[in-house]
Protein backbone atom coordinates (compact mmCIF):
# COMPACT_ATOMS: atom_id res chain seq x y z
CA UNK A 1 0.00 0.00 0.00
CA UNK A 2 1.15 3.72 -0.79
CA UNK A 3 1.22 5.94 1.80
CA UNK A 4 -0.01 9.16 0.53
CA UNK A 5 -0.40 12.01 2.80
CA UNK A 6 -2.90 15.65 1.82
CA UNK A 7 -1.53 18.89 2.88
CA UNK A 8 -4.19 21.41 2.34
CA UNK A 9 -7.78 20.54 2.24
CA UNK A 10 -9.77 22.72 0.76
CA UNK A 11 -11.88 22.27 -2.85
CA UNK A 12 -9.17 20.37 -3.72
CA UNK A 13 -7.65 18.20 -1.44
CA UNK A 14 -10.88 17.52 0.44
CA UNK A 15 -11.26 15.57 -3.08
CA UNK A 16 -7.83 13.81 -3.60
CA UNK A 17 -8.22 12.43 0.10
CA UNK A 18 -11.41 10.75 -0.72
CA UNK A 19 -9.74 9.82 -4.07
CA UNK A 20 -6.83 8.20 -2.03
CA UNK A 21 -9.54 6.28 0.39
CA UNK A 22 -10.66 4.80 -2.39
CA UNK A 23 -7.74 3.11 -4.18
CA UNK A 24 -6.90 0.07 -3.55
CA UNK A 25 -3.36 0.32 -3.52
CA UNK A 26 -3.04 3.08 -1.33
CA UNK A 27 -3.96 4.44 2.38
CA UNK A 28 -4.54 7.81 3.02
CA UNK A 29 -1.62 8.88 6.01
CA UNK A 30 -4.04 11.41 7.13
CA UNK A 31 -4.72 15.08 6.00
CA UNK A 32 -2.98 19.00 7.26
CA UNK A 33 -4.83 21.92 7.89
CA UNK A 34 -4.20 25.16 8.81
CA UNK A 35 -7.57 25.49 10.92
CA UNK A 36 -10.43 23.66 12.78
CA UNK A 37 -13.01 24.57 10.30
CA UNK A 38 -16.22 23.01 9.48
CA UNK A 39 -13.32 21.02 6.50
CA UNK A 40 -11.61 19.56 9.53
CA UNK A 41 -14.37 18.56 11.72
CA UNK A 42 -15.88 16.60 8.20
CA UNK A 43 -12.53 15.06 7.68
CA UNK A 44 -12.57 13.84 11.61
CA UNK A 45 -16.04 12.42 11.19
CA UNK A 46 -14.87 10.64 8.25
CA UNK A 47 -12.14 8.98 10.17
CA UNK A 48 -9.10 11.15 8.40
CA UNK A 49 -5.88 11.32 10.58
CA UNK A 50 -5.50 15.53 11.64
CA UNK A 51 -2.23 17.02 11.26
CA UNK A 52 -1.49 20.54 12.77
CA UNK A 53 0.00 22.28 8.83
CA UNK A 54 0.94 25.32 11.25
CA UNK A 55 2.11 23.84 14.84
CA UNK A 56 1.74 26.96 16.50
CA UNK A 57 -2.21 27.14 15.76
CA UNK A 58 -2.25 23.21 17.05
CA UNK A 59 -3.99 24.89 20.34
CA UNK A 60 -6.99 26.50 18.45
CA UNK A 61 -8.04 22.51 17.56
CA UNK A 62 -8.03 21.47 21.06
CA UNK A 63 -9.85 24.08 22.09
CA UNK A 64 -12.26 23.27 19.30
CA UNK A 65 -12.57 19.93 20.82
CA UNK A 66 -10.54 18.27 17.47
CA UNK A 67 -8.15 15.48 18.25
CA UNK A 68 -4.74 16.03 16.01
CA UNK A 69 -2.63 12.75 14.84
CA UNK A 70 0.19 15.01 15.11
CA UNK A 71 1.84 18.03 13.29
CA UNK A 72 2.82 18.46 9.47
CA UNK A 73 6.15 17.24 9.74
CA UNK A 74 5.21 13.98 11.10
CA UNK A 75 2.62 13.22 8.32
CA UNK A 76 5.52 14.40 5.85
CA UNK A 77 7.53 11.82 7.21
CA UNK A 78 5.22 8.91 7.45
CA UNK A 79 4.18 9.34 3.86
CA UNK A 80 5.68 7.62 0.90
CA UNK A 81 4.40 10.76 -1.06
CA UNK A 82 2.40 14.08 -0.32
CA UNK A 83 -0.23 15.77 -2.37
CA UNK A 84 0.68 19.27 -1.99
CA UNK A 85 -3.40 21.24 -2.63
CA UNK A 86 -2.77 24.34 -0.71
CA UNK A 87 -3.57 27.51 -2.18
CA UNK A 88 -1.04 28.98 -5.27
CA UNK A 89 2.38 30.00 -4.00
CA UNK A 90 2.10 27.99 -0.69
CA UNK A 91 2.64 24.87 -2.34
CA UNK A 92 6.41 26.43 -3.73
CA UNK A 93 7.41 27.64 0.19
CA UNK A 94 6.36 23.39 1.38
CA UNK A 95 9.03 21.97 -0.88
CA UNK A 96 11.35 22.44 1.45
CA UNK A 97 9.75 20.61 3.89
CA UNK A 98 9.10 17.55 1.96
CA UNK A 99 12.55 17.59 0.30
CA UNK A 100 13.98 18.07 4.40
CA UNK A 101 12.10 13.60 4.78
CA UNK A 102 13.09 12.93 0.90
CA UNK A 103 9.25 12.74 1.04
CA UNK A 104 8.35 12.77 -3.34
CA UNK A 105 5.73 15.37 -3.79
CA UNK A 106 3.11 16.64 -6.11
CA UNK A 107 1.87 20.03 -6.69
CA UNK A 108 -1.20 21.70 -8.32
CA UNK A 109 -1.28 24.06 -10.81
CA UNK A 110 -1.30 27.34 -9.40
CA UNK A 111 1.91 26.78 -8.53
CA UNK A 112 4.86 27.94 -11.44
CA UNK A 113 5.77 25.09 -13.30
CA UNK A 114 9.47 25.02 -12.02
CA UNK A 115 8.14 23.95 -8.45
CA UNK A 116 8.42 20.30 -10.00
CA UNK A 117 10.55 18.09 -12.23
CA UNK A 118 7.70 17.88 -14.58
CA UNK A 119 4.29 18.94 -15.23
CA UNK A 120 1.35 16.33 -15.51
CA UNK A 121 -1.33 14.94 -17.22
CA UNK A 122 -2.43 10.83 -16.62
CA UNK A 123 -3.44 10.44 -20.49
CA UNK A 124 -0.85 12.96 -22.49
CA UNK A 125 2.71 12.25 -20.66
CA UNK A 126 2.31 9.89 -17.70
CA UNK A 127 5.69 8.57 -18.22
CA UNK A 128 7.98 11.90 -17.92
CA UNK A 129 6.41 11.39 -13.97
CA UNK A 130 7.75 7.52 -13.51
CA UNK A 131 11.37 8.38 -14.56
CA UNK A 132 13.68 7.22 -12.49
CA UNK A 133 15.25 11.00 -11.42
CA UNK A 134 11.55 12.55 -11.14
CA UNK A 135 10.41 13.28 -7.10
CA UNK A 136 8.67 15.65 -7.95
CA UNK A 137 5.49 16.50 -10.40
CA UNK A 138 2.97 19.51 -10.99
CA UNK A 139 -0.70 18.56 -11.83
CA UNK A 140 -1.60 21.28 -14.47
CA UNK A 141 -4.67 23.48 -13.45
CA UNK A 142 -7.77 22.32 -14.06
CA UNK A 143 -8.25 23.93 -17.75
CA UNK A 144 -4.84 22.88 -19.08
CA UNK A 145 -5.95 19.02 -17.73
CA UNK A 146 -9.43 19.78 -19.66
CA UNK A 147 -7.32 20.78 -22.87
CA UNK A 148 -4.57 18.27 -22.48
CA UNK A 149 -6.74 15.42 -22.70
CA UNK A 150 -8.67 16.87 -25.48
CA UNK A 151 -5.38 17.57 -27.24
CA UNK A 152 -4.00 14.45 -26.67
CA UNK A 153 -5.91 11.54 -28.89
CA UNK A 154 -6.55 14.50 -31.68
CA UNK A 155 -2.15 14.75 -31.94
CA UNK A 156 -2.03 10.25 -31.65
CA UNK A 157 -4.57 10.15 -34.62
CA UNK A 158 -4.49 13.03 -37.21
CA UNK A 159 -1.53 15.58 -36.14
CA UNK A 160 -2.68 19.12 -34.76
CA UNK A 161 -1.07 22.15 -36.51
CA UNK A 162 -2.98 25.02 -34.70
CA UNK A 163 -5.18 25.26 -31.79
CA UNK A 164 -7.25 28.51 -30.68
CA UNK A 165 -8.82 28.19 -27.04
CA UNK A 166 -11.36 30.93 -25.65
CA UNK A 167 -11.65 30.18 -21.99
CA UNK A 168 -14.86 31.37 -20.77
CA UNK A 169 -13.63 30.95 -16.79
CA UNK A 170 -16.09 30.95 -13.78
CA UNK A 171 -15.11 33.39 -11.54
CA UNK A 172 -14.79 31.55 -8.69
CA UNK A 173 -16.13 28.18 -7.11
CA UNK A 174 -19.14 27.68 -5.56
CA UNK A 175 -18.01 28.43 -1.69
CA UNK A 176 -15.62 31.47 -2.53
CA UNK A 177 -17.53 34.31 -1.39
CA UNK A 178 -14.57 36.82 -2.16
CA UNK A 179 -14.13 36.14 -5.75
CA UNK A 180 -15.83 38.15 -9.02
CA UNK A 181 -17.06 39.14 -11.08
CA UNK A 182 -21.12 39.16 -9.73
CA UNK A 183 -22.28 41.33 -12.84
CA UNK A 184 -19.56 41.72 -15.27
CA UNK A 185 -17.23 39.95 -18.13
CA UNK A 186 -14.24 40.49 -18.36
CA UNK A 187 -11.51 39.84 -20.48
CA UNK A 188 -9.02 38.30 -18.07
CA UNK A 189 -6.07 38.69 -18.63
CA UNK A 190 -6.37 41.65 -21.17
CA UNK A 191 -3.23 40.69 -22.89
CA UNK A 192 -3.14 37.42 -25.49
CA UNK A 193 -2.05 34.93 -24.38
CA UNK A 194 -3.58 34.11 -21.39
CA UNK A 195 -1.44 31.96 -19.21
CA UNK A 196 -3.00 28.74 -20.59
CA UNK A 197 -1.40 28.19 -23.86
CA UNK A 198 1.98 28.54 -22.05
CA UNK A 199 0.80 26.01 -19.55
CA UNK A 200 -0.56 23.55 -22.12
CA UNK A 201 3.17 23.91 -23.70
CA UNK A 202 4.65 22.40 -20.69
CA UNK A 203 2.62 19.37 -21.18
CA UNK A 204 3.02 19.30 -25.04
CA UNK A 205 6.23 21.71 -25.31
CA UNK A 206 5.27 21.69 -29.84
CA UNK A 207 2.08 22.47 -30.24
CA UNK A 208 1.20 25.62 -31.44
CA UNK A 209 -1.55 26.97 -29.23
CA UNK A 210 -3.25 30.66 -28.73
CA UNK A 211 -5.49 31.04 -25.64
CA UNK A 212 -7.74 34.06 -24.79
CA UNK A 213 -9.17 34.36 -21.01
CA UNK A 214 -12.58 36.06 -20.33
CA UNK A 215 -14.25 35.84 -16.77
CA UNK A 216 -17.97 35.32 -15.91
CA UNK A 217 -20.10 35.43 -13.08
CA UNK A 218 -20.86 31.67 -12.46
CA UNK A 219 -18.85 29.45 -10.42
CA UNK A 220 -20.29 25.64 -11.98
CA UNK A 221 -17.76 25.11 -14.43
CA UNK A 222 -15.67 26.32 -16.90
CA UNK A 223 -16.48 26.80 -20.68
CA UNK A 224 -13.75 26.83 -23.75
CA UNK A 225 -14.55 27.10 -27.37
CA UNK A 226 -11.85 25.43 -28.91
CA UNK A 227 -11.01 25.72 -32.99
CA UNK A 228 -7.75 22.88 -33.73
CA UNK A 229 -6.19 23.15 -36.83
CA UNK A 230 -5.43 19.39 -38.08
CA UNK A 231 -3.24 17.67 -40.13
CA UNK A 232 -5.63 15.66 -41.81
CA UNK A 233 -9.47 16.32 -42.31
CA UNK A 234 -11.45 13.56 -40.44
CA UNK A 235 -15.40 13.83 -41.00
CA UNK A 236 -17.14 14.91 -37.56
CA UNK A 237 -18.41 11.38 -37.13
CA UNK A 238 -14.80 10.38 -36.78
CA UNK A 239 -14.09 12.72 -34.47
CA UNK A 240 -17.01 12.30 -32.29
CA UNK A 241 -15.86 8.25 -32.39
CA UNK A 242 -12.27 8.82 -31.70
CA UNK A 243 -12.75 11.24 -28.53
CA UNK A 244 -15.99 8.87 -27.39
CA UNK A 245 -13.06 6.15 -26.64
CA UNK A 246 -11.48 8.37 -24.22
CA UNK A 247 -13.02 7.44 -20.33
CA UNK A 248 -12.25 10.74 -19.24
CA UNK A 249 -14.07 12.42 -22.18
CA UNK A 250 -17.71 12.64 -22.09
CA UNK A 251 -19.68 13.48 -25.23
CA UNK A 252 -23.16 15.02 -24.09
CA UNK A 253 -25.79 13.63 -26.12
CA UNK A 254 -28.62 16.21 -27.18
CA UNK A 255 -30.94 14.05 -26.45
CA UNK A 256 -30.30 14.40 -22.45
CA UNK A 257 -31.73 17.71 -22.52
CA UNK A 258 -28.42 18.78 -20.88
CA UNK A 259 -27.99 22.49 -22.67
CA UNK A 260 -25.52 24.01 -20.23
CA UNK A 261 -23.60 24.05 -17.26
CA UNK A 262 -26.53 24.46 -14.82
CA UNK A 263 -27.88 21.36 -15.95
CA UNK A 264 -24.66 18.97 -16.63
CA UNK A 265 -24.28 20.00 -12.51
CA UNK A 266 -27.90 18.62 -11.72
CA UNK A 267 -27.12 15.59 -13.87
CA UNK A 268 -24.13 15.01 -12.12
CA UNK A 269 -26.25 15.26 -8.55
CA UNK A 270 -28.85 13.03 -10.05
CA UNK A 271 -26.99 10.09 -10.63
CA UNK A 272 -25.37 10.38 -7.16
CA UNK A 273 -21.77 11.71 -8.18
CA UNK A 274 -20.09 13.11 -4.75
CA UNK A 275 -20.64 16.97 -4.73
CA UNK A 276 -21.69 16.70 -8.01
CA UNK A 277 -18.53 16.02 -9.23
CA UNK A 278 -18.06 15.61 -13.58
CA UNK A 279 -14.19 14.10 -13.23
CA UNK A 280 -14.49 13.83 -17.12
CA UNK A 281 -14.59 17.09 -19.97
CA UNK A 282 -18.22 17.58 -21.23
CA UNK A 283 -17.79 18.10 -24.76
CA UNK A 284 -21.40 19.36 -26.27
CA UNK A 285 -21.54 16.27 -29.05
CA UNK A 286 -23.02 18.45 -31.52
CA UNK A 287 -20.93 20.94 -31.48
CA UNK A 288 -18.11 18.94 -32.72
CA UNK A 289 -17.81 20.45 -36.28
CA UNK A 290 -15.43 19.91 -39.16
CA UNK A 291 -14.45 22.93 -41.51
CA UNK A 292 -12.10 21.68 -43.95
CA UNK A 293 -9.11 20.55 -42.02
CA UNK A 294 -10.56 22.93 -38.71
CA UNK A 295 -12.10 21.37 -35.74
CA UNK A 296 -14.64 23.56 -33.81
CA UNK A 297 -16.30 22.32 -30.46
CA UNK A 298 -17.40 23.82 -26.93
CA UNK A 299 -16.30 21.58 -23.78
CA UNK A 300 -17.26 22.34 -20.25
CA UNK A 301 -14.48 21.61 -16.98
CA UNK A 302 -15.64 20.79 -13.60
CA UNK A 303 -13.07 23.01 -12.16
CA UNK A 304 -13.44 21.37 -8.56
CA UNK A 305 -12.90 17.80 -9.82
CA UNK A 306 -11.27 17.01 -12.88
CA UNK A 307 -8.03 17.13 -11.75
CA UNK A 308 -8.59 14.38 -8.93
CA UNK A 309 -8.34 11.69 -10.67
CA UNK A 310 -5.22 13.18 -12.09
CA UNK A 311 -3.49 13.77 -9.16
CA UNK A 312 -4.08 9.66 -7.79
CA UNK A 313 -2.22 8.60 -11.66
CA UNK A 314 0.22 11.71 -10.42
CA UNK A 315 0.87 9.00 -7.43
CA UNK A 316 1.31 5.70 -9.09
CA UNK A 317 3.47 7.25 -12.06
CA UNK A 318 6.04 8.90 -9.64
CA UNK A 319 6.34 5.87 -7.40
CA UNK A 320 6.58 3.91 -10.74
CA UNK A 321 3.99 1.39 -9.33
CA UNK A 322 1.98 0.83 -12.03
CA UNK A 323 1.89 1.76 -15.73
CA UNK A 324 -0.32 4.41 -17.35
CA UNK A 325 -3.13 1.85 -18.83
CA UNK A 326 -3.21 0.49 -15.71
CA UNK A 327 -3.06 3.33 -13.29
CA UNK A 328 -6.02 4.94 -15.07
CA UNK A 329 -7.93 2.01 -15.95
CA UNK A 330 -8.15 1.61 -11.35
CA UNK A 331 -8.58 5.44 -10.73
CA UNK A 332 -11.44 5.51 -13.29
CA UNK A 333 -12.91 2.39 -11.50
CA UNK A 334 -12.60 3.34 -8.13
CA UNK A 335 -14.36 6.83 -8.85
CA UNK A 336 -16.39 6.07 -11.50
CA UNK A 337 -15.24 7.58 -14.42
CA UNK A 338 -16.72 7.32 -17.66
CA UNK A 339 -19.67 9.14 -18.52
CA UNK A 340 -20.18 8.09 -21.48
CA UNK A 341 -20.90 4.17 -20.67
CA UNK A 342 -24.23 5.77 -19.14
CA UNK A 343 -24.78 6.35 -22.93
CA UNK A 344 -23.58 3.28 -24.99
CA UNK A 345 -26.12 1.44 -26.95
CA UNK A 346 -28.59 4.19 -27.11
CA UNK A 347 -26.69 7.12 -28.10
CA UNK A 348 -28.87 8.68 -31.45
CA UNK A 349 -26.00 11.08 -33.66
CA UNK A 350 -28.69 14.81 -34.45
CA UNK A 351 -27.71 16.73 -37.05
CA UNK A 352 -27.25 20.17 -35.16
CA UNK A 353 -30.06 22.79 -35.78
CA UNK A 354 -29.29 26.16 -36.95
CA UNK A 355 -30.41 29.07 -34.31
CA UNK A 356 -30.32 31.70 -31.50
CA UNK A 357 -30.79 35.25 -31.21
CA UNK A 358 -27.99 36.19 -28.55
P1 LIG B 1 -8.55 26.13 -1.31
O1 LIG B 1 -8.31 27.50 -0.81
O2 LIG B 1 -9.95 25.66 -1.51
O3 LIG B 1 -7.84 25.07 -0.35
C1 LIG B 1 -6.54 25.23 0.13
C2 LIG B 1 -6.48 24.76 1.57
O4 LIG B 1 -5.15 24.84 2.03
C3 LIG B 1 -7.34 25.62 2.51
O5 LIG B 1 -8.06 24.76 3.36
C4 LIG B 1 -6.31 26.43 3.29
O6 LIG B 1 -6.76 26.75 4.59
C5 LIG B 1 -5.14 25.46 3.33
N1 LIG B 1 -3.84 26.07 3.59
C6 LIG B 1 -3.44 27.36 3.48
N2 LIG B 1 -2.14 27.48 3.82
C7 LIG B 1 -1.70 26.25 4.16
C8 LIG B 1 -0.45 25.72 4.60
N3 LIG B 1 0.61 26.50 4.77
N4 LIG B 1 -0.36 24.40 4.86
C9 LIG B 1 -1.44 23.57 4.70
N5 LIG B 1 -2.65 24.03 4.30
C10 LIG B 1 -2.77 25.34 4.01
O7 LIG B 1 -7.71 26.00 -2.66
P2 LIG B 1 -7.98 24.99 -3.85
O8 LIG B 1 -9.01 25.55 -4.75
O9 LIG B 1 -8.17 23.62 -3.30
O10 LIG B 1 -6.60 25.10 -4.64
C11 LIG B 1 -5.46 24.36 -4.25
C12 LIG B 1 -4.51 24.27 -5.43
O11 LIG B 1 -5.18 23.58 -6.49
C13 LIG B 1 -4.07 25.62 -6.03
O12 LIG B 1 -2.78 25.48 -6.56
C14 LIG B 1 -5.06 25.82 -7.16
O13 LIG B 1 -4.58 26.66 -8.17
C15 LIG B 1 -5.20 24.39 -7.65
N6 LIG B 1 -6.44 24.13 -8.37
C16 LIG B 1 -7.62 24.65 -7.96
C17 LIG B 1 -8.76 24.41 -8.70
C18 LIG B 1 -10.08 25.00 -8.32
O14 LIG B 1 -10.86 25.33 -9.19
N7 LIG B 1 -10.39 25.17 -7.07
C19 LIG B 1 -8.70 23.61 -9.84
C20 LIG B 1 -7.48 23.02 -10.21
C21 LIG B 1 -6.34 23.31 -9.47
Amino acid sequence: MIQVGVNGYGTIGKRVADAVAAQPDMQLTGVAKTRPNYEAEAAVRKGYPLYAAIPERADRFHEAGIDLAGEVEDMVMTADVVVDTTPSGIGADNRGLYERYDTPAIFQGGEDADVADVSFNARSNYGNAAAADVETARVVSCNTTGLSRLLAPLREEYGVEKVRVTLVRRGGDPGQTSRGPINDILPDPVEIPSHHGPDVNTIFPDVDIDTLGVKVPATLMHLHSVNVTLEADPSAAEVRELLSDESRLFLVPEETGIDGTGKLKEFAMDTGRPRGDLWENCIWENSVSMEGRDLYLFQSIHQESDVIPENIDAVRALLDWEDRETSMATTDETLGVGLESLFDGQRQRVVPKSNSDD
